[in-house]
């Protein structure tokens, strides 16, 4: 396995940030699977985390006219490193509050950091999308090996039920290869009673 030190790196038109390797989840179909590569970077493995000012040094580097969205993605659960997360967020949003800022976050931030996280994204995030992979916690469990074991999806509902108070935009999504379409339809109906959208996405092999 290569190891770098890629902090930012783009995706089509976004600007995306790997703050660590770390993630309380292990999916069947996590990209880290894929050892060395994803997404164009072959060093999204992490000789070690960066410091936040070295994220914001490498995000300033660019020239943020040209992308999109900055995205919190990984290699790993970007809240796993909170604290970073939004000092690099607010740092964003101090250059210029119109640039967006989305989370892409397996919504167990608030067993990871032990408290309520959602108030913290209010004004730093405007999207957040969520994996909710599975349709209960059965399933979820046997795809996505969580440490937090059964907890940790009804830690994702709760997470996503209460975070759309603070952001603009909060969506959940699925991989449509790993699901049934039963499966995928009580995805929707979850979507629904939360009063979120449910985005579902292929698996992305490389
Ligand atoms: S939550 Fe994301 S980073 Fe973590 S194992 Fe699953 S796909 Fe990979």
């Amino acid at each position: 396995m290569k190891k770098g030190m890629t902090v930012t790196y783009e995706v089509d038109t976004g600007l995306y940030i790997n703050l660590t390797n770390r993630c309380t989840n292990r999916c069947e179909f996590c990209i880290r699977n894929n050892d060395d590569g994803a997404y164009g970077s072959d060093t999204l493995w992490l000789e070690r985390e960066p410091t936040a000012e070295q994220v914001i040094e490498s995000v300033f580097s660019r020239d943020l006219s040209r992308y999109s969205e900055i995205v919190f993605c990984g290699y790993g659960e970007p809240t796993c490193r909170l604290d970073v997360l939004l000092e690099v967020a607010r740092a964003v949003k101090e250059r210029d509050k119109n640039i967006k800022i989305r989370l892409n976050t397996n919504g167990h931030s608030n067993l990871i950091n032990g408290a309520p996280t959602e108030h913290l994204f209010a004004g730093l995030v405007d999207v957040m999308s969520i994996s909710l992979n599975t349709p209960n916690a059965e399933r979820y469990v046997d795809m996505c090996h969580p440490v937090y074991k059964e907890k940790a999806f009804s830690a994702l509902l709760d997470f996503t039920r209460n975070v759309k108070n603070y952001v603009q935009k909060t969506t959940l999504s699925v991989v449509r290869q790993y699901l049934t379409e039963q499966e995928l339809a009580e995805c929707e109906r979850i979507a629904a009673e939360l009063g979120v959208t449910l985005k579902v996405r292929d698996y992305i092999s490389a």
